[in-house]
């Protein structure tokens, strides 16, 4: 039987906890992101469910990737993670918030450099 949505939120939040001493916080609008210094992954309760389910993967994967900070690879490994905990399938919309995510990434990178000096 395939995994739920829910119940895919609900092991990667065990996963973290258990394996990496990380809490994950689901709060209406929170941050969507992963705070190193206190271990907490805070993901925005408002959003769809699904949403949250592919934010969630995503952030996992900057705790698991950590220090390595690239969008690209957290996106990447995210789809690992599926496999790995035999999670609910991604659909294409998880590839749309990830071609979204990286974008908005790089024109944020590039508005930095062209702010500097
Ligand atoms: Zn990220």
């Amino acid at each position: 039987m395939m995994t739920s949505i829910e119940e895919s939120i609900n092991i990667l939040s065990s996963f973290l906890h258990n394996e990496c001493d990380v809490e994950v916080r689901l709060e209406e609008s929170a941050d969507n992101a992963y705070f190193p210094s206190i271990a907490v992954v805070e993901i925005d309760s408002s959003m769809g469910l699904e949403e949250q389910y592919h934010t969630l993967l995503h952030e996992a994967s900057h705790v698991i990737l950590h220090p390595d900070t690239s969008e690209e690879h957290a996106w990447l490994f995210a789809e690992k993670i599926v496999e790995n905990l035999n999670l609910c399938s991604l659909t294409e919309n998880f590839l749309r918030l990830k071609k979204e995510s990286i974008q908005s990434y790089s024109n944020n990178k590039l508005q930095e450099k062209t702010h500097e000096g």
